[in-house]
């Protein structure tokens, strides 16, 4: 069984638990070396958003940034703990960042710029929001939305994780179905976008995970769906297997079923971060400004 986790949340964000907690849960699992991908989530209207009230009432609105200013403080107070807490204890944690992408040259800039601050050692790629007309919505807003609106905002979601996989910005992608987690997108008309996204995936060299917090939807199934784990299977997409866990007892959760999954897809290619042979393509082109 895939013996590392690199997406987790821990308190501050929306996590549950500390850095440290999420360290030792991860030794006593029996995991060799894991990474912390908190929300990087920056965009100057999120605080506008209908999910923004939603995450005030559940308190974790702290994930929703209006400027770069903002997170990168958030940030950098959050890896000199990451730090603390690899000194004290001696586990392999690595500085991560979810982070999501939106298709706008000011963004690209301000990303950039703090990344070379924060110096993450990767990024995961994500797509929790849709853009239409300077409006930001997240999954849950199109949930409530009219039919038409929603095959738009479905539309460009996909859009939006193509032009992620463009930038060559990201060391692999999260949950890439995640709109089904509103019931969205699992009609075979969506077969066709699913398949263009997976092509221009393999063609930028990006990586997927199978994100086992599927699991616990109703669909029961991790994201994304056989249907998609056959397209990454058929383009060998390399695949890496996360619990995405918001508290320490969902680490590793389920990734042995989630293996079993990749493996009846036919996927051959499982990635794996800081082997040493393969080098984390994103932090250093951005740290020298490479950009594809
Ligand atoms: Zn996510
Ligand atoms: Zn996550």
């Amino acid at each position: 069984m895939q013996n590392f986790s690199f997406h987790m949340h821990t308190i501050g964000f929306d996590g549950r638990n500390t850095v440290e907690e999420m360290v030792q849960a991860a030794r006593d699992t029996g995991l060799k070396k894991i990474g912390i991908s908190n929300h990087f989530i920056v965009h100057q209207n999120i605080k506008d958003s209908k999910m923004y009230q939603y995450a005030v009432r559940g308190n974790y609105h702290t994930i929703y940034n209006a400027s770069f200013e903002e997170a990168v403080e958030k940030f950098k107070s959050h890896y000199e703990e990451i730090d603390r807490v690899k000194e004290k204890t001696g586990f392999p944690v690595y500085k991560g960042m979810e982070a999501d992408f939106f298709l706008d040259n000011r963004w690209k800039e301000g990303f950039e710029k703090a990344c070379e601050i924060l110096k993450p050692d990767y990024i995961i790629g994500a797509t929790h929001f849709v853009v239409l007309k300077g409006e930001v919505s997240n999954s849950h807003d199109l949930k409530n939305a009219a039919k038409e609106e929603q095959n738009m905002l479905l539309y460009k979601y996909y859009q939006n994780i193509r032009a992620a996989a463009k930038s060559k910005m990201f060391d692999f992608f999260a949950h890439l179905d995640l709109m089904k987690k509103v019931g969205l997108g699992l009609e075979s008309v969506w077969e066709d976008i699913e398949r263009q996204t997976v092509e221009v995936l393999a063609l930028h060299d990006a990586r997927v995970e199978i994100n086992t917090s599927g699991f616990h939807l109703p669909c029961g199934e991790p994201y994304p769906s056989m249907r998609l784990l056959k397209m990454l299977a058929k383009y060998d997409v390399p695949v890496i297997i996360s619990d995405d866990a918001h508290n320490k007892e969902r680490i590793a959760d389920r990734f042995d079923a989630a293996e079993n999954l990749a493996i009846d897809a036919g996927i051959e290619n499982f990635y794996e971060p800081f082997t040493g042979t393969q080098s984390s393509i994103n932090v250093k082109e951005i740290s020298t400004g490479r950009q594809a």
